[in-house]
């Protein structure tokens, strides 16, 4: 036995051991159907808008004939701030020239485009339109803001209309709130470029393809795919500290006047972002972007882009919660109205430490809140504490195994509360109930434990 054991040990070390505490989790893109939008965006940063021209080839992925399909169109959400405006959509047509008439809804974000003729089941159509958005002065993720003398950022959030979830028979329309996240959309390819006068500064969703220098302008390409939106950030006072390691592409963008923590915030976002590849898989994507921004909110995420108030550039837990969301939320995605526990829980519980003592329901809607107080307390305390329970009972190595079977199983996919809850009770054990009752009511339990 104990030559066995000797040259099980040599092995080991010829090989490095690759037993199954160390197999390495993928998430390679699927060889599957995704919209595709070609867009080119120009920004006009003295009128604070940019032009698109947008097509968007999509297929009817249903079992139901479409004569209609919905897009969300986010920035007409701030038609009523300062510079802000319905967006402008204009010659709608397919690619033989069939002009589609549309209507925007009362909710100024959902806008239906009628067909001109049915899309059956796995029919293809291509649709291009003219674009014009209106950046609202706003220190969000979708707005402008001047911070000091002729120095301008532009954080362009959902910034492009994109296709709505078809789901059970309809269009999934959530409407829009600014406490968290209201969005829902499928993995798509992009290709964006992005013209800007030559002193601005271009960050996007994707990977640099090239930059164009003309005498007043640039352009910039970026291709993107299987990501779930596309997020934009423009200013005239950034500059940039990257590094290439393990062949990802990691940049730190920040405000002139702030080099230091710029500088640790890449180190932070490359330490954090090794740190989940063990964890959770590895980061499918060639780039990965943090941005200083002047937002209110601590941080927003966005596929290979998160934004980080100034105020919250470099901190570790910060950074960390944004990165987790290119997991739960990019990679395996979910309906962000309803059912936010299915990322916001995650991002906390693996940013936060030792929360425990947050008891509440989590699988409620937006809606389903008293006040914003209850839906944050919600979100991301209680959640956060049921997983800390959790792993406190159970071991973190189990949960986490769970967790990755998870994203395995949903890459590039939807998730429901009944499939990661479902995965948590048969992973963890009927014993596990006695935590999840404290957080899910009895019908969510019995659904996800049944199915
Ligand atoms: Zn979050």
């Amino acid at each position: 036995m104990k030559k066995y054991v000797l040259l099980v040990l040599v092995l080991c070390l010829l090989s490095g051991c690759q037993n199954s505490s160390s197999k390495v989790i993928t998430f390679p893109f699927p060889d599957v159907w995704r919209n595709q939008y070609k867009v080119s965006v120009l920004l006009d940063p003295s009128q604070h808008t940019y032009q698109s021209k947008i097509e968007l080839t999509l297929k009817n992925t249903s079992w139901d004939v479409w004569d209609k399909i919905v897009l969300r169109d986010y920035p007409s959400q701030f038609k009523d701030e300062k510079d802000g405006g319905l967006s402008l959509i204009q010659n709608v047509m397919t690619s033989d020239k069939d002009v589609l008439a549309y209507l925007r809804l009362d909710d100024p974000t959902i806008v239906e485009v009628m067909l001109a003729a049915p899309l059956a089941p796995g029919e293809i159509i291509t649709i291009s339109m003219d674009y014009q958005a209106y950046v609202p002065e706003l220190n969000a993720r979708f707005g402008y803001v001047e911070n000091k003398a002729d120095a301008i950022d532009f954080y362009l959030g959902n910034s492009l209309p994109i296709l709505a979830v078809y789901e059970n028979g309809q269009w999934v329309c959530e409407p829009y709130f600014s406490d968290g996240e209201c969005f829902y959309s499928e993995t798509a390819d992009y290709l964006v470029t992005v013209t800007v006068p030559n002193n601005f500064t271009v960050i996007g969703t994707g990977d640099k393809l090239n930059t164009v220098n003309g005498e007043n302008q640039k352009t910039i390409e970026y291709t993107a795919s299987s990501v779930r939106d596309y997020a934009l950030v423009i200013g005239n006072d950034y500059q940039c500290v990257s590094q290439m390691e393990d062949g990802i592409l990691y940049n730190s963008y920040y405000h002139s006047a702030n080099q230091n923590i710029g500088i640790g915030s890449l180190i932070t976002l490359i330490n954090e972002t090794k740190a989940l590849n063990k964890q959770l898989g590895e980061y499918p994507y060639q780039t990965m972007n943090t941005v200083e921004t002047y937002m209110d909110m601590q941080g927003m995420e966005y596929p290979q882009l998160i934004m980080i108030a100034e105020y919250m550039h470099g901190n570790e837990s910060t950074i960390r919660h944004e990165l987790v969301h290119q997991w739960f939320y990019n990679i395996v995605g979910n309906n962000g109205y309803q059912v936010a526990w299915l990322d916001e829980s995650i991002a906390t519980y693996l940013a936060e430490k030792s929360l425990s003592e947050h008891i509440g329901r989590i699988d409620q809607s937006y809606n389903e809140y008293p006040d914003e107080n209850s839906y944050v307390n919600a979100m991301y305390f209680c959640g956060g504490a049921m997983y800390t329970r959790l792993a406190n009972r159970f071991g973190k190595d189990q949960l986490i195994a769970i967790l990755q079977d998870y994203l395995l199983t949903y890459a590039y996919s939807q998730a429901a509360t009944k499939d990661l809850l479902g995965m948590l009770i048969r992973g963890l054990g009927e014993e596990s109930l006695e935590i999840f009752k404290d957080y899910f009511d009895e019908t969510t339990l019995t659904e996800a434990s049944t199915q």
